[in-house]
């Protein structure tokens, strides 16, 4: 019995010999390599479903249908399996995909960009199979989409209009708070609105807009952005009042909140007493008194912390964010109380200063938070 190396030609071409053989210059060429094979068998699997379609195999064996009958078989989630039969059926229609995907020159997420453009336009695409072919198997793949929507616009304008009008109507918002006390912000917008959002964003998280040091993710950096938007929006003037008051942050807190460093229960979720300092520290205080029946009584005006006239000196001694480096201007900054004036401390120019959100959070927050796995 010989155990000799086995060739790809007579063996396994998954595996023809074991990966530590491999020279470092034959790294690359081996994953070329095996990205066209998984390419081969994902167009020989598309091949037996569509066959196994044709010949009604998945009724004969009791399945209502093929995706049904390939989750039982291949144990993939219903999305995958519904996914793959729909390029399978579509292929039997494609004959220069089905081709060029059999000989490993399409991987299978090309294939499937080429049977959405061909759902939208079938007779164009029939028209112009061989051109989209060749960009699919040429361009990079994040150019791709863009191409085939061009060729979309151009070949067919009124069902372009038509997608257009589809984006639009399907444009949605969720937010609502999750299981883990954060709250999820998920959504869809047609292409001009979201340049609209994307600009906004643009303009406070992208790389020119940032100072240096700046040691926070992109994604990080579109969060903050989309709050910062939202909260220079409720602080301008020109914006709808609901029963007489502009909405504004509302948050009920007891003197032992503000003093000491537990949980502050919200709606959206808990905060730590940190927040509700730096909050409370630039906002407008309602004194409220709990009466005998522990019903909440008003017990007197609304004042701002910084009274009008003390923000204006205020902004007028510092000029915009008091951090070293910053150059967030003045009417974006809060008045932060060098001294809490839950601890005591005064409203008074010497115990003030401005600071932007971002350098206000970095003033409440010495401590670092403790790390989460
Ligand atoms: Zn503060
Ligand atoms: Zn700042």
């Amino acid at each position: 019995m010989t155990t000799e190396a086995r060739h790809p030609e007579d063996g396994d071409p998954v595996n023809p010999f074991p990966v530590d053989w491999l020279g470092d210059d034959e790294m690359a060429p081996e994953l070329r390599r095996l990205h066209r094979l998984k390419a081969q068998a994902e167009a020989r699997e598309a091949a037996v479903i569509a066959r196994a379609h044709r010949r009604g195999v998945p009724q004969a064996q009791g399945f209502a249908s093929p995706t049904a009958w390939l989750i039982a078989t291949t144990g993939e989630p219903p999305a995958v399996c519904r996914s793959r039969v729909r390029v399978a059926l579509a292929l039997q229609h494609m004959d220069h995909t089905r081709q060029a995907f059999a000989a490993g020159d399409l991987s299978e997420c090309r294939v499937r960009l080429l049977v959405d453009a061909r759902a939208d336009a079938p007779d164009l695409f029939r028209r112009d199979e061989p051109l989209l072919v060749e960009q699919a198997r040429t361009l990079p793949a994040r150019m791709l989409p863009k191409a085939l929507s061009h060729w979309r616009r151009l070949a067919d304008p009124d069902g372009a209009r038509y997608d257009a009008e589809a984006a639009f109507l399907a444009r949605r918002l969720h937010i609502s708070p999750t299981w883990e006390g954060t709250v999820r912000v998920d959504g869809d917008l047609d292409p001009e609105s979201g340049t609209v959002v994307m600009t906004a964003i643009g303009s406070l998280a992208e790389p020119w807009a940032l100072e240096p040091g700046d040691t926070r993710t992109p994604a990080q950096r579109r969060a903050d952005a989309l709050v910062e938007i939202c909260r220079r929006h409720l602080d301008s003037a020109d914006r709808p009042t609901r029963n007489g008051e502009r909405p504004h942050i509302t948050l009920t807190l007891s003197p032992p909140d503000l003093t000491g460093d537990g949980l502050i229960d919200l709606d959206t979720g808990p905060i730590t007493a940190d927040t509700a300092r730096r909050l409370a520290c630039d906002a407008c205080i309602t004194p409220i008194t709990i009466d005998a029946a522990d019903q909440p009584q008003t017990a007197g005006n609304a004042r701002r912390t910084t009274p009008p006239a003390l923000r204006r000196a205020l902004d007028l001694r510092d000029g915009g964010c008091t951090h070293p480096g910053c150059d967030i201007p003045a009417r974006w900054c809060d008045a932060h109380h060098i001294v809490h004036w839950a601890h005591g401390g005064n409203t008074e120019l010497p115990n003030l200063k401005l600071l932007c959100r971002r350098h206000h959070r970095t003033a409440h927050h010495h401590q670092p938070y403790p790390k989460r796995e």
